[in-house]
């Protein structure tokens, strides 16, 4: 039951109380709850640090997987994606994505400030909220211009030119690719990263054309750049890179939502230019990419970071889907790590908690994940088996907020901090029956819920 202010007045979500819970979940009682359901069979468990499990817990229903497609079925005739076909590229040439005026001058244009964007006394949407998305944003509008768009090698940190001809007068040699890997990790986690892995390079997921509307959005050209996918040398490994959104701005509601993102595409475009720098002075080629280039969500997994999730967002085993995600293609061989599976899929499957939150319905309520999306859009790119998004309604939302929405990363259960609830949630994702548990612990407790109350908290916090 709702109450006013739009938040559950007694918190009993299929039969847990937040208070029932409380006096049930000291360790005993929780691992007794997962014992009769049969979780705590396994040896190790019992050893688990509530204050925060430990990896030995996790690693109970973590899996490694030779590769990507013994991890999703991804169809033998799979095709590339044109890039052109994203919904920010859609925005320049198949208007109107959102009313009136289409995405181009409704979304780009406000987010690049060259129209005003609302501050209509909604709790989040004041002037300093507004202020702090756009200082959030400020490292990758200058430094890697509308790469979180999609835009390739454009200002001083995603500059290709420089970072795919290295000066260094010779290359260093790696005693092996094992040595390689650890030390380019060792250096992307210093130079900014959170989570770091390395991936093969996989053409299917490099975009089959490319394509920069940043002149079209600033008038400074009629139509966009819309070219062949040809890399300035031939890329031998991708490094994958994670970043971590601030958990409290992810709960704010309004623009300090989209600081959340804008901050990790910051961190991001400083960080790639970082590590490409590394990589060139020890005599090896780089280009560092946002969201532009390819897909990056299959090259996390490949990279070992994470595993897909309804919302179409990758999970990480640390941060759940709080993460940004960037990628440098380097012509230095390195190990590869290995795709892996923690129960992510199957939870998936019931919980259904960021498709209820979504204020677009953009996220599919299907029990089961399919080959072929059923949106009908061309953004919704197939061959793959997924919970396919809905990205104009989702756009739409953004649209209208100005800003990026980020509800459904906030409700996710994977996304809390680790406390010995979540700990114990995620425990139960491991067998059927803790699926539903763990959701209804989630809820029980509160946690995913965007209050406006959110926004004095985050402001009140030093
Ligand atoms: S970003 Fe917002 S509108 Fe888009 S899918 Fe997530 S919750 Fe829905
Ligand atoms: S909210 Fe639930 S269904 Fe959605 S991605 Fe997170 S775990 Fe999966």
């Amino acid at each position: 039951m709702k109450n006013k202010d739009n938040t559950n007045d007694k918190k009993n979500v299929g039969g847990v109380d937040r208070r029932d819970f409380l006096k049930l979940s000291s360790l005993t009682g929780a691992s007794a709850l997962l014992a009769g359901a049969g979780v705590l069979a396994a040896p190790g468990v019992a050893k688990a640090d509530v204050g925060g499990v430990s990896k030995k817990t996790f690693s109970l229903f973590r899996k490694e997987h030779a590769s990507i497609d013994d991890v999703h079925e991804i169809a033998a005739d799979y095709k590339r994606m044109d890039q052109k076909n994203t919904i920010f590229s859609r925005g320049v040439w198949s208007p109107p994505i959102g009313e009136p005026e289409g995405l181009l001058k409704s979304f780009h244009a406000k987010w690049l400030g060259l129209v005003p964007n609302p501050m209509d006394g909604e709790p989040g949407f004041s002037p300093e909220a507004h202020a702090l998305m756009v200082a959030s944003w400020a490292s990758e509008s200058t430094g890697a211009p509308l790469s979180g768009g999609g835009v390739r090698n454009r200002g001083p940190f995603n500059n290709w030119e420089l970072h795919a001809n290295p000066t260094a007068p010779e290359r260093h040699e790696f005693t092996s690719k094992s040595e390689a890997a650890q030390i380019v990790k060792r250096a992307s986690r210093f130079l900014g990263a959170d989570l770091v892995g390395i991936a093969p390079f996989d053409e299917r997921w490099v975009y089959e054309k490319w394509f920069d509307f940043k002149d079209v959005i600033e008038g400074k050209a009629k139509e966009p750049l819309h070219e062949d996918a040809i890399f300035p040398f031939k890329p031998k490994s991708v490094i994958s890179l994670a970043f971590e959104m601030d958990y409290d701005a992810t709960m704010t509601p309004g623009y300090v939502m989209d600081a959340a993102a804008g901050r990790e595409y910051s961190h991001m475009a400083e960080a790639g230019h970082k590590i490409a720098t590394f990589l060139n002075h020890l005599g090896y080629r780089a280009i560092p990419c946002g969201n532009d280039t390819a897909l990056s969500i299959p090259i996390a997994i490949q990279a070992g970071l994470g595993e897909l999730s309804r919302m179409g967002t990758l999970i990480s085993e640390k941060y759940g889907s709080r993460v940004r995600l960037a990628k440098i293609y380097t012509d230095l061989e390195m190990d590869f790590d290995k795709p892996i599976t923690f129960g992510v899929w199957q939870f998936c499957k019931k919980c259904k908690k960021c498709a209820d939150a979504c204020p677009g319905q953009a996220i599919s309520l299907d029990d089961e994940p399919s080959m072929e999306p059923k949106t009908g859009s061309i953004s919704s790119h197939p061959g793959v088996r997924k919970w396919y998004h809905h990205n104009e309604k989702c756009f739409g939302v953004w649209e209208k907020n100005g800003a990026t929405c980020g509800v459904c990363l906030a409700v996710c259960p994977y996304n809390k901090l680790d406390t010995w609830v979540h700990a114990v949630a995620k425990l139960a994702v491991g067998v059927p029956v803790g699926r539903d548990f763990a959701r209804q612990m989630d809820d029980a407790f509160g946690y995913g819920e965007i209050k406006p109350q959110n926004v004095e908290d985050f402001w009140a916090k030093e």
